[in-house]
Order: structure tokens, then C-alpha cells, then sequence
């Protein structure tokens, strides 16, 4: 087998138990494969050990691999430029980075020009740290009350958060129960483009605390393909 069927196989366990232990069903959480700095025969290997889900960070990346990879979901989990909205718009079936209503007013307008409806996800930053996008957790609901006022082809489907990096995973917990609080409340708006359905949080580090703490949408990388290297 495999390094990448192999070590999906035991991503792919320690998933479903954490998932049940946290008093779900072993399928309720979705895998998201971290692409980014894989070349599409790598993500090929992945989508045949049965990969259904990839996530890449950057515009070119998924420019340059998408006629490449075979048929999958694309997901766009990074920081996303107004100007290159019109790249992706019909690549990628969920945004996960939505942080201020100029990017969210974009993407409508792209989505309207191609007569589609695109899901997002709002990016809370719940630990306020300066290094990282996303909006704080008291401007979470202006943002998407103003988004679902304003964008008539976006769908906001949940919450995403990138939480601080802490040699103990365990450190981080409170700020994934903080976008699990905002996720709760705002799956409670009565809205007909308001569809909340995914908390996406959890990557190589910290997927298992995040799960415990609630999210059903884990973007895992380095613990699929191993560690990147940045330089090519
Ligand atoms: C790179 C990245 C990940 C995956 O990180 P790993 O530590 O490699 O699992 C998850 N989410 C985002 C937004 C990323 O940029």
C-alpha cells in the first residue's frame, strides 16, 4: 500500500473514533485533503485511496492542477483576493474564507454574470491573533446578516477557523468551543440563504480537539502527504 492510501486509512480512523466518541456518527465528519504543494499526481493517489474532498489555499494552485486532478471537490480554504474571485468562481464547491462583505459582494457578483448560487463559509479568527484573516466573533453576525441582505447568489453554510498554533492541541480548545458557540446561534437564522451546515475546523495538529469540540469538517494536510516543502 501506499504512503498516502496508508496514511489517510489512519486519518481516516482516528476520524470516525474521535466522531463517535464525541456522540456522532462515524460519518458525520468530512475529510478535507490539504493539497497545497502536491503536484496532481499526488492528489490522484489521494482521490483513489478514496478521497472525495480537496482543499487548496491559493488561486494559481487550482488555475494550474485542476484540468490535471481527477473529478473531486474543490474547496478554497485560503485567503481570497477580490481580483481573482473570477478564476475559481465555477472551480471550487465551497469557499471557506469569507471575511468582509467586499469579498463576499465579488463572489456574488461573479456567481450572478455565471447564473450561480455559490456556497460559503464566514472565517472567524477567534483568537484574534494579527497574523491570521478572518473576522473577530462580535463582528460574526453583522457580517453575514449584511451578506444575506446583500449577495442574493451566495448561501452561507457555516463557519471555518484557523486556530493558533500551541505545542499542546488542547490549549486551542476554547477557541474552537468559542466558533462552536457562533455556529449554534447563527444556525438558528431563519433564512432562505442561510443554510448552516458546516464548522470547518481541524487540521494535521488539532483535528482530534476540534472534532471533540464539535466541527464536522477537518482540513488535514501534512498528515496525509507528510510535510511540505516550500521550495521547488
Ligand atoms: C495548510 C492548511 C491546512 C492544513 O494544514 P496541515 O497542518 O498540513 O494539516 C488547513 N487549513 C488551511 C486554511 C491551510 O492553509
Amino acid at each position: 500500500m501506499g504512503k498516502i492510501k496508508e496514511n489517510l486509512n489512519k486519518i481516516n480512523n482516528i476520524k470516525e473514533e474521535i466522531t463517535q466518541k464525541s456522540g456522532r456518527g462515524k460519518d458525520d465528519v468530512l475529510l478535507v485533503a490539504v493539497t497545497k504543494t502536491r503536484t496532481a499526481e499526488e492528489i490522484n493517489e489521494a482521490i483513489d485511496a478514496g478521497v472525495t474532498d480537496i482543499g487548496e489555499n491559493k488561486v494559481q494552485e487550482i488555475m494550474d492542477k485542476y484540468d490535471f486532478v481527477k473529478p473531486v471537490k474543490w474547496h478554497m480554504i485560503g485567503h481570497l483576493q477580490t481580483n481573482k474571485v473570477k478564476y475559481i468562481i465555477d472551480k471550487v464547491s465551497l469557499i471557506h474564507s469569507v471575511d468582509s462583505l467586499k469579498l463576499a459582494q465579488e463572489i456574488d457578483h461573479r456567481a450572478k454574470q455565471k447564473n450561480l448560487t455559490i456556497d460559503i463559509l464566514v472565517q472567524v479568527n477567534s483568537a484574534q491573533e494579527e497574523s491570521k484573516f478572518g473576522i473577530t466573533t462580535e463582528e460574526t453576525g453583522e457580517l453575514i446578516n449584511n451578506i444575506l441582505d446583500t449577495c442574493e447568489n451566495i448561501r452561507v453554510r457555516g463557519l471555518m477557523s484557523i486556530a493558533p498554533f500551541e505545542e499542546n492541541p488542547e490549549d486551542v480548545r476554547v477557541y474552537f468551543n468559542q466558533v462552536k458557540q457562533l455556529f449554534d446561534k447563527y444556525s438558528k437564522l431563519n433564512h432562505e440563504r442561510c443554510d448552516f451546515k458546516y464548522l470547518s475546523m481541524g487540521m494535521s495538529h488539532d483535528f482530534e480537539v476540534a472534532i471533540m469540540e464539535g466541527s464536522n469538517l477537518i482540513r488535514v494536510g501534512t498528515a496525509i502527504f507528510g510535510q511540505r516543502n516550500y521550495i521547488k
